[in-house]
């Protein structure tokens, strides 16, 4: 359901991908968008991804310059691999095309800082589909920290493993620079925690393996600790290789802690309960639309210039860098500094 004062968005989609597929074009059309064009490398791909999408035939040109070209199209959701983000955001800012660019925003910070100031200075909307801050559940997390419920916050933890799906185990598992478990579950997790706190992270320290029964040239399973400002202590566990694990959040404070099962995914699912001195009871969730149309509902209001993304730029900059903070101290084996930029506090409401 979109807002009815704020018109729907006619799209072109950058990256004939899986996650396109499964989950952001069906989004689309819960929401009453539009969906134009589809821009991709290989013809005959597109052609099938088009027909199996019930996506307008445009005969055989899916080519990005067409795509921008078209007056018509007022956003772009780019899915295309991590490596190719720069690119594609980057030709769409300058085509005067709002963007909605999957995570992580792009590989190294260099190019996603040239992604962030080029949407600035054609002045368009970047918001980056980190969707989990979008999730009923994690506002309703945020509020009860934001609002005192748990006192002076002194840890988190998060676990977010499954066992990565047959048909994802192409790109994940390369050496291109966007793979691994790193860039593709823990930028989730710093999504989440960095709005959390509202604080910066200062250090991480992380050993990654290869864990799963397959060829794989990234590391697949990873333990990362981080200190954040005030002595706050986090801890995640992302991994490719469990198959019956389920995901959780805890948050723990001088007054009561928070826990939260299954609310690591993109469905619109898992509880929040909190425990204090009044024993344990579950909290509500109002708000039990997927993350993916609450982003999207948010990425429309604010090209309508109606507040902001869940998660703009900065947003996701600063999860990249603790993705990166997180791989450097696995490769060195060494307590990493990171150069966080502020992360915002009150954002509840968003
Ligand atoms: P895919 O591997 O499905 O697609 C990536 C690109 O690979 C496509 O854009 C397409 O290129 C090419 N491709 C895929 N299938 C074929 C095929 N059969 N033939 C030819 N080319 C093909 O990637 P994902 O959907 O897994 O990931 C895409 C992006 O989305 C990444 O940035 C990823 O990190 C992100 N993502 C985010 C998630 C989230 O939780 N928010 C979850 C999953 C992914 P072309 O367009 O040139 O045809």
């Amino acid at each position: 359901m979109h807002m009815a004062d704020h018109p729907s968005l006619a799209w072109g989609l950058i990256g004939a991908s899986d996650i396109a597929e499964t989950r952001m074009i069906p989004a689309l059309r819960r929401e009453g968008h539009r969906i134009l064009r589809v821009a991709s490398r290989s013809a005959d791909h597109a052609r099938e991804f088009s027909v199996r999408n019930e996506i307008p035939p445009t005969e055989s040109d899916f080519s990005l310059e067409t795509l921008l070209e078209d007056p018509a199209v007022d956003a772009v959701y780019i899915s295309s691999t991590n490596e190719q983000h720069l690119a594609h955001a980057a030709a769409a800012a300058a085509a005067g095309k709002h963007v909605l660019c999957e995570k992580p925003v792009s590989t190294d910070l260099d190019s996603a800082q040239k992604i962030v100031a080029a949407c600035a200075d054609h002045g368009v909307v970047l918001a980056v589909n980190h969707h989990l801050p979008a999730a009923g559940t994690h506002r309703a997390i945020r509020k009860l920290v934001h609002d005192g419920a748990i006192g002076r916050v002194l840890s988190v933890n998060v676990r977010h493993t499954s066992l990565l799906p047959e048909r994802l185990r192409g790109w994940r598992l390369s050496a291109a620079p966007g793979a691994g478990v790193v860039m593709d579950l823990t930028g989730h997790d710093a999504s989440v925690v960095n709005p959390l706190l509202g604080t910066r992270a200062l250090e991480a320290t992380a050993i990654t393996v290869r864990q799963g029964r397959w060829e794989s040239a990234a590391d697949d399973a990873a333990a990362s600790v981080l200190l954040y400002e005030d002595d706050v202590l986090v801890r995640f566990h992302d991994a490719f290789t469990t198959p019956y694990t389920p995901s959780y959040l805890e948050v723990h404070g001088e007054l009561g802690s928070i826990h939260a099962p299954e609310v690591m995914t993109p469905e619109p699912i898992g509880s929040v309960f909190l425990r204090d001195s009044g024993g344990e009871r579950e909290i509500d969730v109002p708000d039990r639309r997927h993350p993916y149309d609450i982003t999207l509902d948010h990425f429309t209001r604010a090209v309508h210039g109606d507040g902001r993304p869940v998660v703009d730029g900065r947003d996701a900059v600063n999860a990249l860098r603790v993705c990166l903070a997180i791989l450097e101290s696995a490769e060195t084996g060494r307590r990493v500094s990171l150069n966080q930029e502020p992360n915002p506090r009150a954002i509840t409401s968003r």
